[in-house]
C-alpha cells in the first residue's frame, strides 16, 4: 500500500513497477497518465494488450514474431531464400532489418547457449535450423548472435553443426562491440559488420 493512494491505484503502480526498465518513479506516472485517460483511450490500451496476447504467435519457420502462421518476412516471395541469417532473438530480427541491407530470410533460436541459466542447444531452436537448410535451397547462413559469452558460444555450438553441411557459413564482422548486443549497436555499424562477414 502506498500511503495516500487508493487501493487500485496502489496494485497499478505495483504490476507496472515488474515490467522491465520501469521503476516506481515512472510506475505512479503512468497510473496518473491512465487515471486521466479517457475511457476510451484506456479501452483501446486494453484492447491492443489482450490482441497481443491473443494474436502474436512464432513463426512456424523461422521463429519470428507473426500473427499468421507464417510472417511477413518468411512469406515475402522478393526475398532471396537462398541465405539465412540466424538471430537470438526477435530483437535482432528488428535490428538487422533496420540496416536495409540484408535482403535473405531469418532463423530465430529462440535464446543463447547459457550454461548459468540452464539453456543448452536442445532447448534453442538449433535442430529446426538444421531441418530447414536439409529440406530447403539454402546456400548461407549468417550468424548474427551477439558478441556476448552467450551469443560468442552459441555461434562457435552453430558452426560446428553447420560445418558438415556444405554451405557457406559465415559470421557477423567484428564491428559490434566485444560483449555487444546486435540489438544496440547503430545501424550504420551492424550494416558495415553484415557487408564485411567473414567466413568461419
Ligand atoms: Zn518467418
Amino acid at each position: 500500500m502506498i500511503k495516500g493512494l487508493p487501493g487500485s491505484m496502489t496494485r497499478l503502480i505495483e504490476e507496472f513497477s515488474k515490467m522491465p526498465g520501469i521503476g516506481t518513479r515512472s510506475a505512479k506516472r503512468l497510473t496518473f497518465y491512465i487515471l486521466q485517460s479517457s475511457r476510451e483511450k484506456v479501452e483501446t490500451l486494453l484492447r491492443n494488450i489482450k490482441e497481443v496476447k491473443e494474436n502474436v504467435r512464432f513463426c512456424s519457420i523461422c521463429n519470428n514474431l507473426s500473427e499468421k502462421e507464417i510472417c511477413s518476412i518468411c512469406s515475402d516471395e522478393t526475398r532471396d531464400s537462398s541465405a539465412v541469417c540466424v538471430v537470438a532473438g526477435p530483437s535482432g530480427v528488428i535490428a538487422m532489418e533496420k540496416t536495409g541491407a540484408y535482403k535473405g530470410l531469418y532463423h530465430v533460436l529462440l535464446g543463447e547457449i547459457s550454461p548459468l541459466d540452464g539453456m543448452g542447444p536442445e532447448d534453442l531452436k538449433i535442430k529446426e535450423l538444421v531441418e530447414r537448410i536439409n529440406k530447403t535451397g539454402i546456400k548461407e547462413v549468417i550468424i548474427a548472435t551477439d558478441f556476448t559469452t552467450e551469443g560468442e558460444t552459441t555461434a562457435l555450438y552453430l558452426q560446428e553443426v553447420l560445418n558438415p553441411l556444405k554451405i557457406k557459413v559465415t559470421r557477423l564482422a567484428r564491428g559490434v562491440p566485444a560483449g555487444g548486443s546486435i540489438e544496440y549497436a547503430d545501424v550504420s555499424t551492424l550494416e558495415r559488420a553484415f557487408e564485411e562477414r567473414g567466413g568461419v
